[in-house]
C-alpha cells in the first residue's frame, strides 16, 4: 500500500517536472539534424540539403508541449 502511494508520487512529480520543462523550453533541437537545420546525406557526405522533419528551422516542438497545444485547440474549438 504504501509502496504504491510512493511510486504514483514518485510518477505525478516526474510527469509535473515534465510539463513545467514543455513550458519553460517548448522546443527542443531536432534529432534528425541536431539542431543544425541541415542534415548531410549518408552517401555524399559533402552534400547538405535543408532537413524536412523541421523545416530547417533546428527545433522541434515538444511532444507534451504539441498535446497541450491539440488540448487548447479542441477546448477553443468546442
Ligand atoms: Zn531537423
Amino acid at each position: 500500500m504504501r509502496g504504491t502511494l510512493v511510486a504514483t508520487g514518485v510518477v505525478v512529480v516526474i510527469a509535473l517536472g515534465y510539463v513545467l520543462s514543455c513550458i519553460i523550453r517548448p522546443f527542443r533541437d531536432c534529432w534528425v539534424c541536431d539542431g543544425k537545420a541541415h542534415h548531410r546525406s549518408k552517401r555524399n557526405p559533402k552534400l547538405s540539403r535543408p532537413c524536412r522533419w523541421c523545416r530547417s528551422t533546428g527545433k522541434r516542438l515538444r511532444i507534451g508541449r504539441r498535446a497541450w497545444n491539440r488540448v487548447r485547440r479542441v477546448q477553443r474549438d468546442a
